[in-house]
């Protein structure tokens, strides 16, 4: 029997698990719905809560990397998956990897035993009716509540017409990423390239990296040359670029030294002004924040393995010392878009009782989940006890992926990873990049602490 006045939490995935803890330990009893085993997905292969469906790696834990300052800022809300984490790490250097066994064990035998969470093992087919409810089915979320949340998106958007074009560009419930990698603006080299849009049009929006014959030649070979991540039994590389469009960046290449050259690397319209000529090929950036620190390299989308991206595409001119915010993929995906969609509080804009977290609301990465289940945990409670929800400030990693991911361009949104771009630059800027990630974490922590103290 389902006690009254609790919180619902569909998916018991990283987000859902974490945001039933937060509820429970806030006092408020939760109901959490997790398919499987009666209803399995494509990668899944346990009963387990919180399975880790591929790496059993939590990233880093060093506070100078976007991972860690993650960690940092989850270990001083009470997270449980982290404390699952540290109870069964394996030697991973500076990584927080686990025993992915034991891990989930460890998580289910927690939030099973939690006296105010009732697990119920049922696929959930329609969003449900109760309130507040936490929507956590992650990338691979059934079918038939995909279709749910599909009709209530089309609903909400066709309501309000002032948002009918920037809707246009976005799809309602992405099935496929086709990323491209991201980069630190500081790490590309501006001496190699040149500001310019295509044929004049659009002023100097675009960063161009020129490339000579011969450089283009080798990087074409080492590109069909790399190695590639394989693809999962359900991924049909044909279907997903079928729908998307998203070529990656190996398979064009593989059609032939010309291809790209018709394609993302072309160059027609583009004119080198130290040469006063156009390159053989030209690699475009777009700027990917308001704050300038993140490029996107343009049609870049790749399987190409992480160590392979960073080897194959620093040969390109301007890109030798390129930093990756965030790598190219391309894998299944459901994922809403959410700049159109939700609050930073991870409410929907047209029901305040009804939170998103997870994979699903455009986050990538196993801690990036956890880290929003957790505050759709803690807000759904705050709904139950009277309060309004809250959000961390806009320099903490979470409040600034938070804000990424509600209040991007809705029609060039795609998921993202904790990153340092995400953070305001400091008020005081500090050139060397190290003592730069150590400032901007110490601020991070120092604004989550205060905002812990207040509200969390
Ligand atoms: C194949 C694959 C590999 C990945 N590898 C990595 C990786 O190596 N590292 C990394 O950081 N990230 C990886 N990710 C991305 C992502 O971080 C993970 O998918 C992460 O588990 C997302 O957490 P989540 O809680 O949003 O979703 P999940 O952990 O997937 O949890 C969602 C839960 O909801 C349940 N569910 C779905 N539909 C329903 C329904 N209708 N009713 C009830 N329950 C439902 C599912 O059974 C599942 O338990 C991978 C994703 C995929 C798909």
């Amino acid at each position: 029997m389902k006690p009254k006045a609790c919180v619902t939490i569909v998916g018991g995935g990283l987000a859902g698990a974490e945001a039933a803890w937060q509820a429970a330990e806030r006092g408020v009893p939760v109901c959490l719905f997790e398919m499987r085993p009666t209803a399995g997905t494509p990668a899944h292969q346990t009963d387990l809560l919180a399975e880790l469906v591929c790496s059993n790696s939590l990233k880093s834990q060093e506070l100078t990397s976007a991972s860690g300052l993650l960690h940092g800022e989850a270990e001083r809300l009470g997270s449980v998956i982290q404390q699952a984490a540290r109870a069964h790490a394996v030697p991973a250097g500076t990584a927080l990897a686990v025993d992915r066994t034991a891990f989930a064990h460890e998580v289910t035998r927690r939030i099973g035993g939690h006296p105010l969470v009732t697990v119920v093992r049922e696929e959930v087919t329609e969003i449900p009716v109760e309130r507040p409810v936490v929507i956590a089915t992650g990338p691979l979320t059934s079918s038939p509540l995909a279709e749910s949340l599909r009709r209530l998106f089309r609903a909400h958007l066709e309501e309000r017409p002032s948002q009918g074009r920037a809707a246009e560009g976005a799809r309602l419930l992405s099935f496929y990423d086709a990323i491209s990698p991201i980069l630190a603006t500081e790490s590309v080299d501006r001496e190699k390239i040149f500001a310019a849009s295509r044929y004049g049009k659009g002023g100097d929006d675009y960063w161009n990296c020129p490339m000579t014959d011969e450089e283009y030649t080798a990087f074409w070979r080492a590109l069909v040359e790399a190695e590639l991540y394989p693809l999962h039994d359900f991924e049909n590389l044909e279907e997903a670029c079928f729908f998307e469009g998203c070529l990656p960046v190996e398979e064009s290449a593989r059609r032939g030294r010309e291809a790209l050259l018709y394609g993302p690397l072309k160059p027609v319209g583009l004119t080198d002004p130290r040469t006063g000529r156009r390159p053989c090929a030209v690699v475009q950036l777009r700027h990917e924040d308001k704050a300038g620190q993140m490029v996107n390299m343009v049609g870049f989308q790749t399987r190409l393995r992480r160590a392979e991206q960073q080897r194959v595409f620093r040969m390109i001119p301007g890109l030798e010392q390129a930093e990756f915010f965030r790598y190219g993929s391309i894998h299944r995906n459901t994922y809403i878009p959410a700049p159109l969609l939700l609050e930073p509080t991870l409410q929907f804009r047209g029901d305040k009782g009804l939170f998103f977290a997870g994979q699903l609301i455009g986050v990538e990465g196993y801690l990036e989940s956890m880290a929003s289940g957790l505050l759709a945990g803690i807000n759904a409670a705050r709904l139950v006890q009277g309060f309004e929800p809250v959000t961390p400030p806009g320099d903490t990693m979470l409040g600034a992926l938070l804000t990424y991911v509600t209040s991007t361009d809705p029609s060039r949104f795609q998921p993202m990873n904790a990153n340092f771009g995400l953070l305001p630059p400091l008020e005081v800027p500090v050139r060397d990049r190290q003592k730069r990630k150590a400032a901007l974490a110490e601020r991070s922590l120092k604004a989550m602490e205060a905002w812990i103290r207040i509200f969390a």
